[in-house]
């Protein structure tokens, strides 16, 4: 019910407050005019059933219908009514408070909680007892009194009367409190609650019947009831297990669904604001793959704690499956609320976690679609978070909101990761090299591997397109084992015939974190008989930064192999000497953006100029790419840079042609360079 005070303190609170008003009055009501002038201690049939009360309520079966454990079933009922037909009320009603308040403070209930349930329970119970008694002309305070045959109706018509009446009182304020429209709520509610509590209810004649007779009979009447609870708490599991997840305990997909239609019919209604966020740990498949499931499972039983107290009651925290996470967030004032939620969400899991001991850090990033704005119905708002999550991860740690103008795009992409998938696993990647050539002297120095995807209806689809996807899925791994396994089987190839060039081959920082790439990388190279001083493995500047401690363990490994390390589009991120100096690296390569305009920008020229001195000055070997005229070349020889690679060279190029392509340069180039040839 605090939930509620927070969504609709108005209309929730009314209700709450005249409930407990009603039932307060009914107490003093009993206490003042219907407790006889003697209270005598009550037989022993109404002593065990008022006992039986008590502990029936302490095992409620929770029905699954959220987070919130608001919907309860317990066969409390079965001796409600008993003693509401058998009388006398006071015993009735002081059964039912210590019942309620005992288990209410078990549970930590707050003091209002307490009051309404109580309430709610003492006016049902009111209500049943004072509707058998004038069907069957007793009088309301009068003692236990024997059932006989005329007043089974009676006494059945009493059991529906309480059933209506406990119902509609709790059925009320769960759905006030969860905002959702009563009517619909109750008639929800009542399958469920005829199929338990009704049954239960039933029993109850039959159970006053039998005591009337002899206690004795008491434990064989208590049979079908405990079949019936436990029955109920089966369908009540299962009904949770069908919407939950089971590592977490937190709503799964189905229920996200539901819970989000209904909250945007209640919002089309009020005319308030929805929100879907999904959420995407980053590197959650590095935590598992290298610290084992174990670990990834804590994990993810963690966050979906801190995202549960990130956010309010009423609003729906889900574990989609893998490591994303969705959150339903109702009755936002615009979107500027919804980021306040995105942010929050973003804050809970910026504090690193423990597990057994281990720190980890964790980064999320946050897709979020608003309703109606974006979408209006439960498929479309989920797809376009999604399109937006896709946009937040392209910058990591962050939120996005959905836009129109990337979902063309995104749904392109999202169709081509199906097919990239494919096209992997049916050899479809296509690997180009690159020349590179000794700036001064014009010497061949190796080949960069580029990979294109040979796309079966698209044609040759560059890295650009596709390389992100294939990052942000987790196939960057299997991506970049083929390349590695095409480029030094070339490699090889090369040598054979001898022309024994390095390759350099990209690694995306996806596989800078798994901490098999280097045993994959040996593996290859002994494959192929490749030596690892001919094996250059390119990474970016960026993504080093994105991770740096877990990022330096991997290189740590591969350098130790023996193979180099190449920075690659230096230039572009925001690396620390200190970390260039760490990184232990052979080779800067300058990114071709300055590379470009170097002889018509002075900045550029600059920038270039002090690249090569820094480099130079940390012992580096430094390459130029992007190197498309003879003039760009000419300054670069002057500026000391030690390798140039660009289309003036050459272009990338498919194996097939690198060899007749080597040929060539060798030939005609046997006395001069190409400086010469320019010239
Ligand atoms: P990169 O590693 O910086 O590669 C250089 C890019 O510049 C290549 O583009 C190359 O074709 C292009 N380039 C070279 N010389 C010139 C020139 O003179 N002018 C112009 N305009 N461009 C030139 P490409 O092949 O499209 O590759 C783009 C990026 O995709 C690469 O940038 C690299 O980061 C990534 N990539 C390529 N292959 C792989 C791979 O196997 N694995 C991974 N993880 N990334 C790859
Ligand atoms: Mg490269
Ligand atoms: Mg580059």
């Amino acid at each position: 019910m605090q939930l509620a005070a927070r969504l609709r303190p108005s209309r929730l609170n009314t209700y709450v407050f005249a409930v407990i008003a009603a039932g307060a009055a009914v107490v003093a009501d009993v206490l003042v005019q219907h407790l006889p002038a003697r209270v005598e201690v009550p037989s022993l049939t109404v002593l065990v059933l008022a006992a039986l009360l008590v502990v029936g309520e302490s095992q409620p079966i929770v029905i699954s219908r959220g987070e919130d454990d608001l919907d309860e079933v317990t066969i409390a009922s079965t001796f409600i009514l008993a003693l509401a037909i058998l009388g006398p009320v006071w015993v009735l009603l002081a059964a039912q408070v210590a019942a309620v308040s005992l288990d209410d403070i078990r549970r930590r209930k707050n003091l209002q909680r307490l009051l309404f349930n109580n309430a709610q329970l003492v006016l049902s119970g009111a209500v049943t007892r004072m509707v058998f008694c004038l069907l069957t002309h007793r009088t309301f305070a009068s003692d236990a009194t024997p059932l006989q045959v005329h007043d089974v109706v009676p006494a059945l018509a009493a059991g529906a009367v309480f059933f209506i009446v406990n119902n509609g009182l709790t059925g009320i304020v769960v759905a006030l409190a969860l905002n959702k429209p009563v009517l619909p709520h109750l008639r929800d509610d009542v399958r469920f609650q005829l199929s338990t509590s009704g049954v239960l209810l039933a029993f109850a004649p039959v159970v006053v019947v039998a005591t009337g007779f002899s206690l004795l009979l008491l434990p064989l009447m208590l049979l079908p009831i405990a079949a019936v609870h436990r029955s109920a708490k089966l369908a009540a599991e299962r009904e949770r297990q069908a919407l939950h997840d089971g590592l977490t305990g937190l709503p799964n997909r189905l229920y996200l669904s539901d819970r989000t239609g209904r909250a945007l019919e209640a919002a089309e209604r009020s005319a308030v604001g929805t929100a879907v966020l999904l959420i995407d740990l980053d590197h959650f498949k590095e935590i598992n793959d290298t610290l084992g499931h174990y670990v990834g499972d804590q994990l993810l039983r963690q966050v979906g704690a801190r995202l549960r107290t990130a956010m309010r009651e009423g609003d729906t925290v889900a574990r989609l499956g893998g490591d994303e996470f969705a959150v339903l967030a109702c009755d936002l004032d615009g979107r500027a609320a919804a980021e306040l939620v995105a942010q929050r969400l973003v804050a809970a899991l910026m504090q690193p976690f423990s597990i057994d001991g281990v720190r980890l850090d964790v980064q999320a990033s946050v897709g979020i679609a608003l309703a109606p704005e974006h979408g209006s119905d439960v498929t479309t708002l989920m797809q376009r978070a999604d399109v937006a999550l896709y946009a937040a991860k392209e910058h990591r740690g962050t939120y996005a909101f959905y836009l129109p103008e990337r979902d063309l795009h995104s749904v392109e992409k999202l169709a081509l990761l199906g097919e990239l998938r494919e096209g992997v696993s049916d050899g479809q990647l296509r690997v180009y090299y690159q020349p590179k050539c000794d700036a001064a002297t014009g010497d061949l120095v190796g080949l960069e591997a580029l990979v294109r995807w040979q796309h079966p209806a698209r044609g040759l689809v560059y890295p650009d397109d596709f390389i992100p996807i294939a990052e942000n899925t987790g196939l960057i791994g299997a991506l970049t084992l083929e390349v590695l396994d095409q480029s030094l089987c070339f490699a090889r190839r090369l040598r054979d015939a001898g022309t024994p060039l390095g390759v350099a081959v990209n690694i995306s920082v996806r596989c800078l974190t798994d901490l098999e790439l280097p045993r994959q990388v040996a593996g290859l190279l002994g494959r192929w008989g490749v030596p690892p001083e001919s094996l250059t493995l390119e990474v970016t500047e960026t993504t080093i930064m994105v991770d740096p401690t877990r990022t330096m363990t991997v290189l740590g490994l591969l350098r130790d192999l023996g193979v180099s390390l190449s920075i690659d589009d230096f230039g572009t991120g925001y690396s620390s000497l200190s970390y260039l100096k760490r990184l232990e690296a052979n080779e800067l390569k300058i990114d071709k953006s300055f590379v470009f305009t170097m002889t018509t920008n002075s900045n550029d020229a600059v920038i270039v100029r002090s690249t090569i001195e820094l480099g130079h000055n940390l012992g580096l070997r430094l390459v130029a790419e992007g190197v498309e005229d003879a003039e760009t070349w000419n300054m670069l020889r002057a500026l000391g840079c030690d390798v140039i690679q660009g289309y003036h060279l050459s272009r990338p190029l498919p194996a097939d042609e690198v060899e007749s392509w080597l040929e060539e340069y060798r030939r005609p180039l046997a006395a001069v360079t190409p400086l010469q040839r320019q010239a």
